[in-house]
């Protein structure tokens, strides 16, 4: 994998090998550059290498005359809310979201705190290339300033969302055992819990950056908390990662549900609220389609990532969102993924139906979704390998939307060109793990045939 990637997504690497102060810092350059020497919301999850490189960030955005308003360690949805609320110019986020701690990146945030877009960071990438930043004089450098409640607006606003009664939550003096990872989910997490009246245990709560283990909420990683869940005889258990913007559940048997469901779940009460359309990347589970069509309300399917999914919620006026990897996104709050907004929809979902959250889970559809990758020799046109498998499959039904994703009847399987890497994604869901296992290996045979023999 590659030391550092620079990318439309913005720049991630692991700090010592390819991502230094240096680079952070003629990253802010350009993107302070990008921003006409407006105002830059900083902010960073709390890895060891966070202040570091926090430092450099400020450096260079002061170096462009941009005016720095720094929110500390916050969450990436609490920066992304602030940097609309405080009318910024653009915000950039110091995290490496998911990946282990010895990663670190940049996240950039246009004015309206979603991501930029892959045409704007273009623009800053090449800033960045050309080494063109617009430097200032002495008398013209940017200024520093703090902003210390983020967190409280944050809260605030989902706190007071109309269909959110907290008096009801209250009332229920749910049991929630929260694992923040040490991350930055450490400085809000707690405070929500507590103002919804639950009984609390912490787990990996001081916001150091010190990961206890791998920081992915997949249900492999979950151990402890599940662990902790059964011990204390919980409601459920909440997990983020590391900049809180994925949440994952673990039901009051100890059991993780899967970031499917936490999308699933948070789909399902929203709609019970308001009807209107359901905007999802292509690689989400089926459960959302099953779900919407429940309430009469339709789904739209994006390419994966974010800024995708959140520019075509604003476009049709989509009511709720995400992605699969338990990013709830509801427009109320902002238009980003947000684990504080899925951990309070759920225990409002909780609170009013009385249910445990295994029979929420229970009542849901229930399927499994099997990830692999292939791995290609170098050199190789992925784009030629897709359009290969379309061919072969053309007779189906086919969404070209990411990839090549195979329509079957309550089964699909897709394979996509990675970003980064000289591989193909493949991902396969149906009703039981055997069949989406069996879906996977058909194309991951079909592709070894295709990359072995492309003249057929
Ligand atoms: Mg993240």
């Amino acid at each position: 994998m590659a030391r550092l990637m620079v990318s439309i997504s913005g720049v991630r690497g692991i700090i010592g090998e390819g991502l230094s102060p240096e680079v952070a810092l003629h990253f802010a350059q350009a993107f302070g550059t990008y921003c006409n020497g407006g105002p830059v919301v900083v902010a960073r999850d709390s890895r060891t290498s966070g202040e570091m490189i926090q430092h450099a960030v400020v450096s260079g955005l002061m170096a462009t005359g941009n005016p720095v308003i720094e929110l500390g360690i916050c969450p990436t949805p609490t920066t992304q809310m602030a940097t609309e609320k405080l009318q910024a110019a653009g915000g950039i986020m110091i995290t490496a979201s998911h990946n282990p701690v010895m990663w670190n990146g940049l996240k950039l945030l246009a004015p309206d705190g979603l991501f930029l877009d892959s045409e704007q960071s273009k623009q800053v990438v090449q800033l960045y290339q050309d080494r063109a930043f617009a430097l200032k004089t002495w008398d013209d450098l940017g200024l520093v300033k703090t902003y210390d409640r983020a967190v409280q607006d944050h809260l605030d606003t989902v706190l007071h969302l109309p269909f959110i009664h907290t008096e009801q939550i209250r009332a229920r003096r749910f049991k929630v055992v929260a694992d923040c990872i040490n991350g930055a989910g450490a400085v809000i997490i707690p405070k929500l819990l507590k103002e919804l009246g639950c009984d609390i245990v912490v787990l990996n709560g001081t916001p150091d950056g010190r990961f206890p283990r791998t920081p992915e909420p997949l249900p492999e990683n979950l151990g402890e908390v599940c662990k902790a869940v059964h011990q204390y005889g919980a409601d459920l258990g909440v997990v983020v990662d590391p900049d809180s913007d994925r949440l994952a559940l673990v039901s009051e048997k100890g059991i993780p549900l899967g970031e499917e469901y936490t999308l699933a779940l948070a789909v399902d009460f929203v709609l019970q609220h308001r009807r209107g359309p359901v905007v999802v990347n292509v690689s989400t589970s089926q459960v959302i389609d099953d779900i919407a069509r429940r309430y009469d309300c339709r789904v739209e399917r994006t390419r994966v990532g974010e800024i995708n999914v959140a520019k075509l919620m604003r476009e049709i006026g989509a009511v709720v969102g995400g992605e699969g990897n338990g990013g709830v996104i509801l427009p109320d709050v902002h238009l980003g993924r947000d684990a504080i907004v899925g951990i309070t929809l759920i225990l409002q979902k909780m609170a009013q139906t009385s249910k445990s959250l295994h029979q929420l889970f229970s009542e849901l559809p229930q399927y499994k979704i099997v990830k692999t990758k292939i791995e290609l020799p170098t050199g190789i046109d992925t784009a030629a390998v897709v359009e290969s498998i379309r061919q072969k499959y053309q007779n189906e039904n086919l969404d070209m939307t990411d990839g090549v994703k195979i329509l079957r009847p309550h089964a699909w399987v897709q394979v996509r060109a990675s970003n980064t890497e000289p591989i193909l994604r493949v991902m396969a869901e149906a009703p039981t793990e055997q069949e989406a296992h069996a879906l996977a290996q058909e194309l991951k045979q079909a592709t070894a045939r295709i990359v072995s023999n492309p003249s057929t």
